[in-house]
């Protein structure tokens, strides 16, 4: 494995070169005083002292609310719209965050191509940094992760003891990344590197007896655990919007009768609305089918039909859950 050094003060020339080519680069910066992901045009403005930004960086290839067409007369006149994508630098994601790029490739690849995700991916080179902090609400080395995983980065960053970064090019995208900026990943002079952060391993929870579990579906309907855990959730869908790997959205025309845009908006399986049918049926008309089904979704669906993470263990839902529900909890009540 070949290491080069990255330099933290070479940071503001990496991001002028890549701006100069037209390109965007996101990384952590303080909003609200949370980091958050986001496009920065100046060094300064890069926070560093974080576990994981309060948002995912999921955003950058999967925004938010997106125009997927244009219209006219009500659906008809209808014009598919370019993706409006730029060769981007996602900079000091954490290892957890990077692996979910795997999980949302393969929900956006599965029986239809979603141009619009992976022309974006494509377009990313993910810069991660290991962590050598973190908190409680950490739990990456208990769904088969570490805060130094490689796993969908395309450069793993190490922080070095005099505050720079040993840089490891993973992917052939992150070899060509550090060729093209030679003057700033210069060559490593064994920098010594500060030690990785270890967090709690959750030695009640089996993935392999949560997937059992999970696929015996005897107990689906009756299991009063689901109604234990989801009585007090208030269906605010703070966790999965704040997931990384949570990929839900809906398509809507918006406008009016003569003109508008058919968008592509995220939205979340906590709503109660979200499988509410033009009929009036809900087949998840309480909140503890929807609970259940965030499970199955990350538990067995991702593992079991698309062979990758639902869960990354980066522990936002943990953090942004206004009642405190805890997803390992569940993970260790079904093991
Ligand atoms: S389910 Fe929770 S811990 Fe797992 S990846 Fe999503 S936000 Fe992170
Ligand atoms: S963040 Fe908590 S309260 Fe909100 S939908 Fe998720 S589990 Fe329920």
């Amino acid at each position: 494995m070949i290491k080069t050094l990255f330099k933290k003060d070479a940071l503001a020339g990496l991001i002028e070169a890549v701006r100069k080519d037209g390109g965007e680069f996101v990384a952590p910066t303080l909003v609200a005083r949370q980091a958050s992901y986001k496009a920065v045009t100046d060094a300064a403005a890069i926070e560093t002292d974080y576990i994981v930004p309060q948002n995912s960086f999921k955003e950058v290839l999967f925004p938010q609310s997106e125009a997927i067409a244009t219209f006219k007369e009500a659906g008809t006149n209808m014009a598919g719209v370019e993706v409006n994508a730029k060769d981007t630098v996602v900079f000091g994601s954490r290892p957890c965050d990077a692996a979910s790029v795997a999980s949302l490739r393969s929900v956006f690849t599965w029986d239809f191509v979603d141009e619009f995700y992976t022309t974006r991916e494509d377009k990313a080179v993910v810069i991660s940094i290991a962590c050598t902090k973190g908190d409680s609400s950490c739990f990456c080395t208990s769904v088969g992760l570490a805060p130094d995983a490689t796993e969908g980065s395309d450069v793993l960053l190490r922080e070095t003891e005099d505050g720079d970064f040993s840089a490891e090019a993973v992917t052939d995208k992150g070899k060509t990344f550090v060729k093209k900026h030679k003057d700033v990943f210069t060559t490593c002079k064994a920098a010594k590197e500060i030690a990785i952060f270890e967090p709690v391993k959750l030695d009640k929870v089996d993935l392999d007896k949560v997937g059992e579990s999970l696929a015996d579906t005897t107990h689906y309907d009756n299991d009063k655990m689901w109604g234990d855990i989801a009585r007090k959730c208030i269906g605010c869908g703070a966790c999965t919007y704040s997931c990384p790997t949570c990929h839900c959205f809906d398509i809507v025309d918006e406008g009016s009768f003569f003109e508008g845009e058919r968008r592509k908006n995220w939205d979340a399986c906590q709503f109660d609305f979200f499988t509410l049918h033009a009929s009036g049926h809900n087949p998840r008309d309480t909140q503890y089918k929807r609970w259940r089904n965030r499970f199955m979704c990350k538990f067995k669906i991702y593992p079991g039909k698309f062979k990758t993470k639902g869960c990354v263990g980066c522990g936002r839902c943990v953090r942004v859950c206004p009642v405190r529900l805890d997803i390992t909890e569940v993970m260790e009540e079904l093991s």
